[in-house]
C-alpha cells in the first residue's frame, strides 16, 4: 500500500468526519524526512507507515480541537516535533513554539518547518528555566505536552508559561484518572483547574489504544516561586 493509502486509512479511524484528508502530501514528506533524519539522530523506534500515521500523526491531532483559532503555542518536550508538526501542518493560524532541552532533536523540527514552511519556531531551553524569564512567563495562550513527564512533574513545567485565560493540554498514553487525582492539588496551587477530560481510543493497525487528553484551564497567576529548580519538581511534586 502507498503512503497515502495508508494516511487515509488511519486518519479516517480515528477521524471519520474526514477533517484530515486533505494533509496527505504534507505528511508524506514529513514521514520520508522523519526516517532519514531518525538514522542520524534517534528521533522515534517508530518507522513504518502505519505506525507513523497513528501512534505520531493521529495521535498529535487528538488535542487539535481544543486549540483556539490564532492561539501561541507552546510545545514542552516537543522531541522530533510532536505534536508541534502535524499541528503546525493542519492549523496555519497557530504560532508554535518548538521547545525542547535537546537541541539535536530541534534541528528536525527546524528542517520540516523550512522545507513545509510552517509557522514554528523552536527554541533550545528548559522548560522550568524560561517559565522563570518574564519574556515567557504566563505569555502563551496554550502550552501542550505529550509524553514528557508524570503530571504532577509536568503542571509545573507547563503552567506557569500559560498566560491567565489560557490553557494547558496534556496528551498521554492511557494513564486513567491516577494521574490526574496525584496533580490535583499542584494544579491549583499554580493557579489551574481541569475543565475536560477525555479518554480517546487511538486507532492503530495493531487495534486501539487509550489515551488521556486533559485540559486546563488558567485561571488565577501562578506564584513566583513556581516553576522551582528540575532537583526540587521531581524530588518533591506539588
Ligand atoms: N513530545 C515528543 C513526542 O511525543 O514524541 C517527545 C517526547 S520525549 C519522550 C520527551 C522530551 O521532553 C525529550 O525530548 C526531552 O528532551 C524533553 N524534556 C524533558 N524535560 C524537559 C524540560 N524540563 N524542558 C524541556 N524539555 C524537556
Amino acid at each position: 500500500m502507498s503512503f497515502s493509502e495508508i494516511y487515509l486509512d488511519i486518519m479516517t479511524k480515528n477521524f471519520p468526519d474526514g477533517r484530515y484528508n486533505d494533509y496527505a502530501d504534507k505528511f508524506e514528506i514529513l514521514y520520508n524526512e522523519l526516517v532519514d533524519f531518525n538514522e542520524k539522530v534517534n528521533l522515534t523506534a517508530v518507522t513504518d507507515m502505519a505506525g507513523a500515521c497513528a501512534k505520531h500523526f493521529a495521535d498529535s491531532l487528538l488535542i487539535e480541537e481544543y486549540i483556539p483559532e490564532g492561539a501561541t503555542l507552546c510545545d514542552v518536550g516537543c522531541g522530533g516535533g510532536f505534536p508541534t508538526l502535524p499541528l503546525a501542518i493542519v492549523r496555519p493560524d497557530l504560532r508554535i513554539t518548538a521547545l525542547d532541552s535537546t537541541e539535536k532533536k530541534l534541528k528536525f523540527v527546524s528542517l520540516m518547518a523550512d522545507k513545509l514552511n510552517l509557522n514554528v519556531t523552536t527554541l533550545s531551553a528548559r522548560a522550568e528555566e524560561i517559565g522563570q524569564n518574564e519574556e515567557y512567563r504566563e505569555k502563551f495562550d496554550c502550552v501542550c505536552a505529550r509524553a514528557v513527564a508524570r503530571l504532577n512533574i509536568l503542571s509545573e513545567l507547563c503552567i506557569p508559561l500559560v498566560r491567565v485565560g489560557g490553557k494547558f493540554i496534556s496528551c498521554k498514553a492511557a494513564i486513567g484518572k491516577e494521574e490526574l487525582c496525584e496533580a490535583a492539588d499542584g494544579i491549583e496551587k499554580l493557579g489551574a483547574a481541569v475543565t475536560v477530560t477525555k479518554e480517546p481510543d487511538l486507532i492503530t493497525a495493531e487495534g486501539a489504544q487509550a489515551r488521556a487528553v486533559f485540559v486546563f484551564d488558567k485561571e488565577t497567576p501562578t506564584p513566583k516561586a513556581y516553576p522551582r529548580h528540575y532537583s526540587r519538581i521531581s524530588k518533591k511534586p506539588l
